[in-house]
């Protein structure tokens, strides 16, 4: 007779488990079953499958009860989602509403989140720059964090590897504060930006503007195709979910592949409560889940963990993972778990108008622009704070369209918009510093709908970010000008932190086990088998964005990790 018990465990036993199936947990689910070991990915929210599940993607403006803009009850009832640029009618189905997951705000904080499959790899603005030699070294130079373990050269292949694979449009600017990587073709300019470009490097040795690098597919390889992609239609309403695979995310890219090979479970509305750690084995053995269409526990065991549940729910689960080894949260020895959050500053901008090239316009669209790499502070400490910022920039000519008369005069109207000047803008994309005092801890009262503590968020700006946002309104004021650029306006838009979604640290990557909680292949120091390769492992922020980063140590630490159970070591 069989041994029910025995053919349970088995059943819920896996060779890896990944916590979360966004832009991170994409690839390690990727890599893991591109290597064999039989993959179980849970994911909180529901399942959405690439295309079939992409419910607005091909309607018209006129198909939207309220032609994409959001009635005014459903912003009043979430005040922090309705903050972000992406939250419409279009889109809103990928976000989560401020009443499903509530969180404290010991400082304000905007917590903006995807919980679906694919996570925020649906709604994300898909800027990819590699992160370069000074932002690995940075700590190490300036002492504002804790030395990082890699350097560039540990991961540059990994960027590589990945760029290859996501679809990279970029062009190669041979900048030592921006790496190149593996592109293809680049976005086009238009008449004013690059006017801008050039202005900028005939005034500046040390300022560039560049295209920006993204994930969309210029022109589809053979490796996009076998994926089931195809080229960007250019029809900028990607947060609705792109059925041409047009740009990256796990739900058209990782995902899929990572199925093709006969090894993944994907398990939506599967809700990680924590992680289980085995005293006498002294490792961790699985997952507590709690299902959430059924409420019910239930437990799944692997070899290795992969956390990926995006930077402060991956602090979450393992502050909730105790046990009487780990009783501040696993691999929590030296008390700095959720310690040392950092973020994105975009609190700045600046815009301003030109009467050139009037003879001038654009046609079509772009779901790219042109960027402005880090120059302050690079070479030498050149201002009274750290670190730097990067900028995105755009030129526009503004269209208006006379809504006079009937019939055949308003047809002849609305055909022939007037054009107006040229508007140009840019915001600001300031490196945060990581400090012990802005952190992420589980609160001792208040639990979720599934009974889980809720986090507590104490996050906030500080003097070096308000120099910062002071440095780029005069230094882009100086370069507006220079470009002759007319009635320019500086902007502080004091938002709070978290609306530039790129929250990072916590469970920081390091060389010592008493500053940091991971090693240099992102595995806890003090639970080998479990590695975090999400935001949350990050040491510092760069000013670059961060995904393409999480993407390539997701695959190099998976490497590592199988190597490792090659070897026997895990
Ligand atoms: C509007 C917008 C624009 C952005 N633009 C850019 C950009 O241009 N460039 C860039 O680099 N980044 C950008 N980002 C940020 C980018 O989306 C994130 O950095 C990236 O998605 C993080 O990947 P991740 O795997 O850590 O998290 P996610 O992609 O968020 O995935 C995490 C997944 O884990 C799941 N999860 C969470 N908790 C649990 C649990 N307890 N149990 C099970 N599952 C769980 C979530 O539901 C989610 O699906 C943008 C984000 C948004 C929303
Ligand atoms: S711009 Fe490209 S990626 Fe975005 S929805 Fe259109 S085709 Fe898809």
């Amino acid at each position: 007779m069989a041994n029910f018990a025995i053919d349970a465990v088995k059943e819920t036993t896996y060779d890896a488990i990944v916590i979360g199936s966004g832009i991170s947990g994409g690839w390690s689910a990727k890599e893991l079953t591109g290597k064999g070991l039989r993959t179980l990915v849970l994911e909180r929210g529901r399942d959405v499958k690439h295309v079939t599940d992409y419910p607005t993607t091909m309607k018209n403006p006129w198909e939207f009860e309220h032609r994409g803009q959001l009635p005014l009850k459903v912003r009043e009832e979430n005040p922090i989602i309705s903050k972000c640029y992406a939250f419409n009618e279009t889109s809103e189905h990928f976000f989560v509403k401020d009443a499903e997951q509530p969180y404290v705000q010991e400082k304000p904080f905007d917590w903006i989140r995807g919980y679906q499959v694919g996570g925020k790899s649906l709604l994300w603005a898909r800027q990819t720059q590699r992160w370069s030699e000074f932002d690995f070294e940075g700590p190490a130079r300036d002492s504002f964090a804790v030395d990082w373990p890699i350097r560039y050269a540990d991961i540059a292949p990994w960027y590589s590897y990945v760029e290859k694979f996501a679809g990279i449009a970029g062009n190669k600017d041979g900048l030592p504060t921006l790496p190149d990587g593996e592109f293809l073709p680049p976005h086009d300019w238009n008449c004013v930006e690059k006017y801008f470009s050039q202005q900028v490097a005939k005034q500046y040795k040390d300022r560039h503007v560049i295209m920006g690098r993204c994930a969309h597919i210029t022109k589809p390889q053979p490796v996009h195709l076998q994926q089931g992609r195809a080229q960007c239609q250019h029809r900028t309403i990607c947060e609705r979910g792109c059925p041409f695979g047009g740009y990256f995310s796990s739900n058209a890219s990782t995902l899929p592949w990572a199925a093709k090979t006969g090894k993944l479970t994907l398990r939506p509305n599967s809700v990680v409560h924590s992680i289980i750690y085995d005293e006498k084995k002294g490792k961790a053995t699985g997952v507590r889940v709690i299902d959430a269409t059924t409420k019910q526990m239930m437990e799944f065991y692997a070899r290795i963990i992969f956390v990926n549940a995006a930077a402060l729910n991956t602090n979450l689960v393992l502050l909730n993972s105790t046990s009487s080894r780990f009783p501040n949260g696993l691999g929590n020895d030296n008390g700095l778990l959720g310690k040392y959050v950092a973020f994105h500053n975009y609190r700045a901008g600046i815009s301003g108008e030109y009467d050139g090239f009037l003879d001038s316009t654009t046609d079509g669209r772009r779901p790219n622009s042109p960027y402005i790499p880090r120059f302050r502070n690079v070479y030498k400490q050149e201002t009274d704070f750290l670190r730097g910022y990067a900028a995105g920039f755009s030129a526009g000519r503004i269209s208006r369209t006379s809504q006079d008369g009937i019939g055949a005069d308003l047809k002849e109207n609305l055909f022939n918009p007037s054009l107006g000047g040229w508007h140009v803008g840019s915001h600001m994309m300031g490196e945060t510093i990581p400090k012990e005092s802005n952190y992420v801890a589980l609160d001792s009262n208040q639990k979720d709908p599934f009974g889980i503590p809720q986090l507590r968020i104490s996050v906030a700006y500080d003097d070096n970010d308000d120099k910062m946002v002071k440095d780029y309104q005069e230094q882009m004021t100086e370069m507006f000008t220079m470009a002759g650029f007319k009635n320019i306006k500086v902007r502080d838009d004091k938002r709070n932190p978290g609306l530039d979604i790129h929250e990072m640290g916590g469970v920081r990557m390091g060389k010592d086990p008493k500053t940091s909680l991971l090693n240099k292949w992102n595995q806890l120091h003090a639970c080998k088998n479990v590695f975090v390769t999400d935001g949350a492992c990050m040491t510092s922020t760069s000013t670059q964005n961060p995904s393409l980063t999480y993407m390539a140590l997701s695959a190099r630490a998976v490497d590592y990790a199988v190597k490792e159970i090659t070897k026997k070591n895990l």
